[in-house]
């Protein structure tokens, strides 16, 4: 990935990863799609809701040019999409483990808790 100059257009990237796609349609195809998309483009590895807050989370690569990076935070970040909340993480498993659970490290979602 380079500057947005020489972003990659849409159809290309799908056409990449359509072995990721096989099998997939309407709905289901779309969401896959758009999620291949947010990585290519955002740098976003996973989003979800999570089931703790009921806000928007999502698992960013630090490495991506779209992302700020923390370098002495690690290369994982998990964002509250809800209220900006970040944190960074050296470890990817970590980073999955605290995604789900916003309200250990969001300040907004944990004050809403209390
Ligand atoms: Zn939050």
């Amino acid at each position: 990935m380079g500057l947005s100059a020489e972003r990659e257009a849409p159809d290309s990237v799908l056409r990449r990863n359509a072995w990721k796609l096989r099998g997939l349609s309407g709905a289901a195809f779309e969401r896959r799609a758009s999620a291949i998309l947010r990585r290519e483009y955002e740098g976003v590895v996973e989003s979800r809701r999570a089931r703790s807050t009921g806000t928007l989370v999502a698992l960013l690569d630090g490495e991506h040019p779209e992302v700020d990076n923390d370098p002495h935070g690690g290369r994982w970040a998990t964002l509250c999409e809800d209220h900006g909340g970040v944190v960074y993480h050296r470890a990817l498993t970590d980073a999955k483990d605290f995604l789900s659970h916003p309200e250990e490290w969001c300040p907004t979602c944990q004050e809403n808790r209390e």
